[in-house]
């Protein structure tokens, strides 16, 4: 049977723009991608990039007010959030050129509408073309969800926060993972009267317990208003505002509230039903190891179908699926050590098992140093780095590695490597410290 392409690709994002190209330049597939918004997908449009810049121009007015303490005669006088609008803008529509040229070099076809599934074998476009292939590779992400009845209340979530036309001067951020504390840290940043809510008992949850702990302390001493146990019961336009009634008697009016609540996989109306494809839970679409369906020429990388929702795992996802079907060397990527960071303010770092998580598979060894980071010392702030390592008693091998500290993403990203080798706790003390820095905390704790 013959097709008109090798591989059809839904979704131009991290995996698929990545098993989209490495299928055609390095393995030499005709390759077409469909692409229903902009090239990129969410980390480069509406996600890591974007978010990422904000979290930049958050950090001024402490590094202003850092200034000072050193000497320097520095002022700042307020934010343009329209200037860094359009410069935001304009950064993303150039990355979004060089994902266009990335794809348009490796003889990828593009075709900028949605595209659903008519069988195991055919994509149908939205502008009625149907097209063949002989795999199909799901990459459509996520979306953010609300909870159902804030919907259509005008609430922000992280799809509309980038695009606001003016920075609001209070804002309330309902959610604890991710995505609310990190905008929560960067709008507070920003000067805006930034206020979270959290219906559980502390943010971050699946995260080391300390480290949360600390990092929440950290955002409230830093002006966020966090309110821990706490949801929304009742809200409602008063003026240009929103009135926001909540569980815990905090009740407050605010410019604009955002929902930081889970992002749900984008598979509403992709034709799978009809196919007989099952989707697991919240809709995300279930996979082997090999990201195979149990349609056999069907594939899904990435968010859509929610086994690690970060960019560099659809990354490695879609490369592993290219380097499978197209390259002859079957692969696949191991979920089970990622390296992550999430970027409050002080960031966290972290990669291997938390405290609670190894303490229940047998005997560890905690070693835990929380300290006054050097640069805060002229400015009198009185912030805490924290830094742990948890480890095997029987083995020695480090087993988690935890960081909550300015630098943290940078930091764990080393770590990571020695921790994904095995290394012990006696190699992590056997390597000289770097000083005067904050990581030496790591190969010096006793
Ligand atoms: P996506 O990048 O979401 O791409 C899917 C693409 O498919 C989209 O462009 C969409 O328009 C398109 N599409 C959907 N349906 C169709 C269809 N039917 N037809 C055609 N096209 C379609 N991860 C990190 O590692 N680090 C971070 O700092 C980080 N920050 C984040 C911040 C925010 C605010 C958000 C929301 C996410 C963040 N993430 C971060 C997560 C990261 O963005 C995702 O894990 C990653 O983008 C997933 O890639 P993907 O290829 O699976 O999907
Ligand atoms: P998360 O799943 O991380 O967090 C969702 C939060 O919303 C949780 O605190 C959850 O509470 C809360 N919540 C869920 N439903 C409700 C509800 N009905 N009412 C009130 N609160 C609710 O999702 P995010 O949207 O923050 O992020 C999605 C994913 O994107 C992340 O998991 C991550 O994989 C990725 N991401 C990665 C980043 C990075 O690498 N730095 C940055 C941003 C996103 P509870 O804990 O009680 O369930």
């Amino acid at each position: 049977m013959s097709f008109d392409y090798d591989l059809f690709v839904i979704g131009g994002g991290s995996g698929g723009v990545r098993a989209a190209r490495i299928a055609a330049s390095e393995h030499g597939a005709k390759v077409a991608l469909a692409e229903e918004y902009r090239m990129g997908g969410t980390c480069v449009i509406r996600g890591c990039v974007p978010k990422k810049l904000m979290v930049f121009a958050s950090e001024f007015p402490g590094a202003v007010a850092d200034a000072q303490a050193y000497g320097w005669d520095a002022q700042i006088s307020g934010f343009d959030w329209g200037a860094f609008r359009a410069k935001l803008d304009a950064e993303l529509t150039r990355l979004e050129g060089l994902y266009l040229k990335g794809l348009d070099g490796a003889g990828v076809t593009v075709f900028d509408c949605r595209a659903t599934l008519d069988d195991p074998h055919t994509v149908a476009l939205a502008d009625g073309r149907k097209v063949t292939a002989r795999h199909i590779l799901i990459a459509t992400g996520g979306t953010p969800v609300v909870p159902e009845q804030w919907q259509g209340q005008g609430v922000l979530t992280s799809n509309e926060v980038f695009l606001m036309d003016r920075l609001p001067k209070s804002m309330l951020i309902v959610g604890g993972g991710y995505i609310a504390s990190e905008f929560a840290c960067i709008f507070n940043g920003l000067g805006v009267k930034t206020t979270q809510f959290y219906r559980g008992a502390q943010i971050l949850r699946g995260f080391d317990d300390e480290a949360r702990g600390h990092i929440a302390d950290e955002m409230v001493a830093n002006g966020v208003d966090l309110h821990l146990g706490t949801d929304v019961v009742e809200m409602r336009a008063e003026g240009a505002q929103t009135f926001v009634k909540a569980t815990t008697g905090h009740d407050g009016a605010y410019d604009a509230v955002m929902f930081a609540t889970g992002r749900k996989p984008n598979t509403d109306g992709l034709g799978l039903e009809k196919l007989g494809l099952e989707l697991g839970p919240g809709g995300a679409i279930p996979v082997d190891r090999y990201s195979q369906t149990a349609i056999p020429s069907i594939y899904a990388v990435g968010d859509v179908t929610n086994r690690a929702n970060l960019t560099p795992v659809a990354i490695r996802e879609g490369h592993a699926f290219a380097d499978t079907v197209f390259g002859g060397t079957p692969r696949y990527f191991d979920h089970g050590l990622i390296p992550t960071a999430v970027f409050t303010q002080p960031e966290f770092g972290t990669v291997g098992l938390t405290e609670e998580e190894a303490r229940a598979l047998g005997p560890i060894d905690v070693y835990c140093a929380a300290f006054r980071p050097m640069h805060s010392l002229f400015a009198g702030r009185d912030n805490r780095a924290m830094m742990k390592l948890v480890v095997c008693r029987d083995t020695d091998r480090v087993l988690g590695c935890h960081i909550v500290a300015d630098g943290a993403g940078e930091m764990i990203q080393l770590a990571g490597v020695a921790v994904s080798m095995g290394a012990t706790k006696a190699q992590f003390d056997a390597t000289l410290a770097v000083h005067p820095s904050m990581a030496e905390e790591l190969v010096t704790m006793r």
